[in-house]
């Protein structure tokens, strides 16, 4: 089908995720047709750096054969098994152990979903459960981050700090609320480190305060704040947050959506300070995007409150059609023996440091405000002015100037409204691949610098 045509059905029927419809129509889609490696090629034939792993997802890279091989022969055998009335198929069962032996500490429960929406999703269900079984029916408050991205179902929506998600929507709902985030590039008193982990803590406990710790279920946290503009938290936070929850008798989820499955190093990232959450999400990186699947992992002792509650002779009514479906299951499996008995998890480790040393040097580039990073996450947040801070104005539309830049140089990286540019290339990247990604990365920088009203506004 000629390209025109395809793009011209997107704009009449297509509705695209996280999009300003109209200007899309105006705009029109990028069509890609194939990838290998780090490499999409689109409609136009034109060779793409996926410096995003498509959505922070394609841990593994396009184009690994054996995932693809274990999904037909998956779909051969049993393309479908429901979970329903005791029934399973045997990925979905290998896939539930060994996620309960990998993850942290006592997440011994998995329940499976489609995506991550769902897994945060089906967190709010299983902790309302939760403390309704214990008898402590006032605890429906959640709290977490500002700049948090949990999904956008019409409950993890609330608990994401993201404007885009609120507007209009009528959102965050009553017990959904939000901390300030450990933004040390823009915190208002200008804290780091130990100082800025303590202004959290603090955070959390005036909030949990206010709310009456009683009425308090859960606290929700990204180990990075991914959507949010990368955020990445000062050592110890996500320790400092564990402790907090467990002194005060709140839950504590982590969502690993992003940072699942080496993204930052680790397998996870709570592994960096070795951190046991009640319960942690997990979407993406499980299957490397070749098919969808989340999970989100409980306790033991979250389990059991809630299989030995009242009634508990009664379904637990919670449930998908796709819970533990056997082909994304099957490709897991896959992806899991790629990342720790093929090397990649190894290789992303090795990457992501030759990733930093090379943004580093970009701090020293006249749009750069500063560069963050944690293992192959990084983030690279433009300025007007580096003294002040000062962001672009939006009416510059700089996001779309950047991406605009970034395809004419041959690359693709997320660029947040805000001016953050967002990389999370595949863990499989080789070292040249990284300099590729630097290097293409800054000659669009370079682009959109010399660009007259972006020149005018630098200060
Ligand atoms: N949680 C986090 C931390 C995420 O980054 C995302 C997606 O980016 C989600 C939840 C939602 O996942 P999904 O888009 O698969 O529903």
């Amino acid at each position: 089908m000629k390209n025109e045509l395809l793009i011209a059905m997107d704009r009449d029927h297509l509705v695209h995720p996280v999009t300003a419809w109209r200007a899309h129509e105006a705009k029109g889609a990028t069509v890609l047709e194939s990838g290998k490696g780090l490499f999409l090629t689109d409609r136009d034939g034109r060779q793409l750096l996926d410096a995003f792993a498509g959505l922070w997802c394609v841990n593994i890279g396009y184009g690994q054969e054996s995932v693809v091989e274990a999904a037909a022969a998956q779909m051969r055998r049993l393309p479908y098994a429901t979970g329903y009335f005791g029934y399973t198929s045997e990925p979905t069962i290998r896939l539930a152990d060994q996620l309960a032996g990998l993850s942290p500490d006592g997440l011994s429960r998995v329940f499976f979903t489609l995506g991550g929406s769902d897994a945060v999703d089906s967190a709010i269900r299983f902790i309302t459960h939760y403390w309704n079984a214990r008898g402590e029916p006032k605890r429906k408050h959640m709290i977490a981050l500002d700049k948090g991205y949990h999904g956008s179902s019409s409950t993890s929506a609330g608990l994401t700090g993201l404007p885009a998600f609120h507007r209009q929507f009528d959102l965050p709902l009553r017990w959904q609320h939000h901390i300030p985030a450990p933004y040390a590039y823009r915190d208002p008193q200008g804290r780091s480190g130990d100082a800025l982990v303590a202004a959290s803590v603090a955070q959390l406990r005036a909030k949990v305060e206010e709310l009456g710790v009683e009425n308090v279920a859960a606290f929700f946290a990204e180990p990075v704040q991914g959507s949010g503009g990368v955020i990445v938290p000062p050592v110890g936070w996500l320790k400092a947050m564990e402790r907090t929850c467990r002194e005060l008798g709140i839950l504590f989820v982590v969502d690993e959506v992003i940072t699942g499955f080496g993204r930052t190093g680790p397998l996870f990232a709570c592994e960096h300070e070795g951190v046991t959450p009640d319960l942690m999400s997990v979407a993406k990186g499980l299957t490397a995007g070749y098919a969808p699947m989340g999970a989100l992992l409980m306790a033991e002792h979250v389990h059991a409150v809630i299989a030995d509650g009242p009634d508990n002779h009664l379904p637990i009514g919670h449930g998908l059609t796709y819970s533990g479906h056997p082909v994304s299951a099957a490709v897991a499996l896959e992806v899991l023996r790629l990342y720790l008995d093929g090397g990649i998890l190894a290789n992303g480790q090795v990457q992501g440091p030759r990733l930093a040393a090379r943004l580093d040097g970009l701090t020293r580039h006249p749009l750069v405000g500063e560069v963050r990073y944690k293992g192959m996450l990084a983030a690279i947040e433009l300025v007007a002015d580096k003294g002040t801070k000062a962001r672009f104005d939006a009416s510059l539309g700089l996001a779309d100037r950047l991406s605009a830049a970034g395809y004419e140089r041959g690359i693709i990286f997320r660029a947040f409204a805000d001016g953050t540019i967002g990389l999370a290339p595949a863990l499989t990247a080789t070292e040249e691949e990284v300099h590729a990604i630097v290097d293409r990365l800054t000659a669009a920088l370079d682009d959109v610098l010399d660009q007259p009203e972006i020149r005018a506004a630098l200060r």
